[in-house]
């Protein structure tokens, strides 16, 4: 039974509370929960709503107050508050009563009397949150990305004033064994010397003389120089990758660099994300959100949609025939109905292939992730058969690895309800041979636990599905 305080004074307690949680740093209140690392500007973590294995894709930002996973996208952002609310699986009005118990702003006696003997209306949490789970006001406001039809004619005169080199034409033959026609059709040595670069901002000049510098520093990679006094572009060693929408647009171009140091990602995005945080330098620049990349092959008359995550995935998948969209990760759902509605109207479709890398089975946060997808595609795509592409992790990571060592006929394809069927009841089995039946219990089990579980719940899933 709810306490005897009137609505007023709860209002008024939670008002105090929040203007004191206003002073807790986002970085405090993440690092209570999984270690960070500083670099730059930011601080940077293993995500633990995916499965990251590499620095890079999980940032806090400590001048703007708030954290993001770049992997995992929509939802997976926000202040403080929000990142406990989702790690410790509570709504956000509990974990901003967690938050203020465990940095002293609050008694425990008044935590238990405003937090766990009252209740709140859904509605009112809700308007909490909205409220409160801003970030704090940063010098510039990003300006709006320009459309797709500039950033595919810009984007294509990158591709086209720069050459590939041989190092980069050999891996990507050699290594890749991506075709002549793939590689002319969408790869090309990323411009970093300044003769190159100024070639290429050349090259946009002559070809579209309409795009004066406001609309340029609203491609992403692109800003102006305050102190050059002229347009420039983010740029990094690596091969360039043209990234297509659903229509065959260019809508982003994605790096690999050739080297990279500890905490930095092998892929990343041709972005200006960076320039409005530095407005006495810059001015404009903008993100690419996190665009999928859809890959067609030659002959359309297969009738299969593989889901996937990587370019280079994609690429052996097309390779034999099939349709692919690359997510940047399993997380990253919203707009994919739209795309996979569009790709339906002109091909046959009829079954979809999700091939996520071999090491998620152990995840359940990827497992959940996932099981939203099948439940997507279900609801939406009644017709569609959905399959769950497994293979063995020793036969290699990712499906481009089984393709390339010939053990591409071990790989099994488990109809997508009997999968979440399972696993379901191989994870109930493993959560209670660690007593508890819950998963948001896991969090409270020690990194060496949670290690031997994952590798448990891996070892069943293999065992079950690939025997
Ligand atoms: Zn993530």
């Amino acid at each position: 039974m709810a306490a005897k305080i009137t609505e007023k004074e709860r209002h008024i307690f939670i008002e105090n509370m929040f203007a004191k949680l206003e002073n807790v740093t986002v970085e405090s209140i993440v690092s209570s929960r999984i270690p960070l690392k500083h670099n730059g500007r930011h601080l940077l973590g293993l995500c633990p709503f995916h499965n990251d294995t590499h620095l890079g894709s999980f940032l806090v930002t400590p001048d703007r107050g708030i954290w993001k996973c770049f992997a995992c996208g929509d939802g997976y952002a926000g202040n403080g508050i929000k990142f406990i609310s989702l790690y410790d699986g509570i709504d956000y009005l509990q974990a901003a009563f967690k938050v203020a118990l465990e940095k002293g702003i609050i008694t425990y006696d008044e935590y238990s009397l405003y937090s766990q003997r009252q209740n709140y209306s859904e509605s009112y949490i809700k308007k909490i949150a909205e409220k409160y789970d801003k970030e704090k006001k940063s010098s510039a406001k990003p300006l709006k990305m320009a459309d797709i039809a500039i950033r595919h004619n810009v984007y294509h005169v990158i591709k086209d004033a720069c050459q590939l080199s041989d190092q980069h034409m050999s891996q990507l033959k050699e290594e890749r064994k991506l075709s002549d026609e793939r590689i002319n059709a969408d790869y090309f040595t990323f411009p970093c010397l300044s003769w190159e670069k100024n070639n290429v901002i050349k090259k946009i000049r002559e070809e579209y003389p309409e795009y004066t510098d406001e609309v340029l520093m609203t491609v992403p990679g692109f800003y102006y120089d305050r102190t050059k006094k002229k347009i420039a572009f983010y740029a990094v060693k690596g091969i360039g990758m043209l990234i297509h929408d659903v229509y065959g647009r260019v809508a982003a171009i994605q790096i690999r660099r050739d080297t990279i140091k500890e905490g930095q990602q092998r892929y990343i995005w041709f972005s200006s994300s960076f320039a409005p945080y530095e407005p006495d330098k810059y001015i404009g620049g903008t993100g690419c959100g996190s665009p999928r990349d859809i890959l067609y092959p030659a002959n359309t008359d297969r009738s299969i949609l593989c889901i996937t995550e990587g370019r280079f995935k994609s690429e052996v998948i097309r390779d034999f025939g099939n349709v692919t969209i690359s997510l940047q990760g399993v997380g990253s759902q919203k707009g994919l109905d739209s795309d996979i509605t569009e790709i339906m109207k002109e091909l046959p479709i009829k079954s979809v292939f999700l091939m996520f890398d071999a090491d998620s089975f152990g995840n359940t946060a990827v497992f959940l992730q996932l099981e939203k997808l099948i439940c997507m595609l279900q609801e939406k795509f009644p017709s569609l058969k959905i399959r769950v592409v497994c293979w063995r992790k020793e036969y290699g990571k990712g499906i481009d690895d089984l393709y390339h060592n010939g053990k591409i006929k071990t790989v099994k394809y488990i109809e997508s309800d009997l999968y979440v069927k399972t696993y379901r009841s191989v994870l109930s089995k493993i959560l209670k041979s660690y007593e508890t039946e819950s998963l948001s219990d896991l969090k409270k089990l020690s990194l060496e636990e949670k290690k031997s579980f994952e590798d448990n719940l891996q070892q069943a899933e293999e065992s079950i599905f690939l025997q």
